[in-house]
């Protein structure tokens, strides 16, 4: 099991966010979670990421406990977070910012005397093909389309080579056409990583769902099964879907 979870609780003021008895991940399993707003989804990531610090629970990562680390230890150990909202550096080139996600792996001390070797140019490239951002290499980040500004965090994810990526809401307010492109894109990625995605979108979910879905409503697990299955289950549509 890449990911095991039990018990995990954390409470913001009073208001229960979480609140997971369980939760498993295999290797190389992609996993679509779905659930009203404040549910308690990002919240999740946050924990398992090390953002937040949840008041109580397990959180094993490859047999190792992953609460209590740091995010940079939790980062270190492989599991790398795509954030809701975009963080590259606009006015950077889209191969300056991959350059730099691959920096930032090395301590301060290395990092000064960083140099692109032809290898590191390779992986790059290799990476901005996967990802559809190959033409892009030279433009600056600030004026990528929405759609290619998420595919770059993607890559930045991805650069970091973690065995476990966590990717909060990918497909937001990006156009059909650039949304199918991104459930493509996971789908492949899913081949080498195990991934945990928080979505919205039925249609993509539909698309990307070759494994299970988990619902949260209030915090807590509702149903767990197959895209068609949790689609037609009558607690979630009658807590999410109906609606
Ligand atoms: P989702 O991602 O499913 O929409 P969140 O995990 O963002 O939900 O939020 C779950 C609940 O926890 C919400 O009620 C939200 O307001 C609350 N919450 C999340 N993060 C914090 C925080 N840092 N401080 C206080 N409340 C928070
Ligand atoms: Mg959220």
């Amino acid at each position: 099991m890449l990911l095991t979870v039990n018990e995990l609780s954390v409470s913001f003021g009073g208001v229960h966010a979480l609140d997971l008895s369980h939760f498993e991940l295999n290797d190389k399993e992609l996993r679509v979670i779905i659930g009203p707003n404040g549910a308690g989804k990002s919240t999740f990531l946050d924990i398992l990421c090390g953002k937040t610090k949840p008041d109580s629970g397990q959180v094993l990562y490859n047999d190792i406990p992953v609460l209590g680390k740091t995010e940079v230890e939790i980062a270190n150990l492989g599991i790398g977070r795509k954030f809701q909202k975009p963080s590259v550096f606009p006015s950077l080139t889209v191969f300056d910012n991959m350059l730099l996600a691959l920096k930032m792996k090395k301590s301060i001390f290395a990092s000064l005397f960083f140099k692109p070797t032809e290898e590191i140019d390779v992986r790059i490239r290799q990476v901005a093909v996967k990802v559809g951002l190959d033409k892009e290499l030279k433009k600056i980040a600030g004026e990528l389309s929405h759609g290619q500004k998420q595919w770059l965090e993607i890559a930045i994810v991805v650069l970091q080579d973690p065995k476990l990526m966590l990717i909060d809401e990918p497909a937001a307010g990006m156009s059909d056409e650039e949304t199918e492109k991104t459930g493509e894109l996971l789908l492949e990625l899913s081949k080498h990583h195990g991934i945990i995605v928080i979505e919205h979108d039925m249609k993509f979910v539909e698309q990307i769902a070759k494994d299970l879905v988990t619902v949260l409503v209030r915090g807590k697990l509702l149903v767990e099964g197959s895209f068609s299955q949790v689609r037609n289950d009558q607690r979630v549509i009658d807590s999410y879907l109906g609606r």
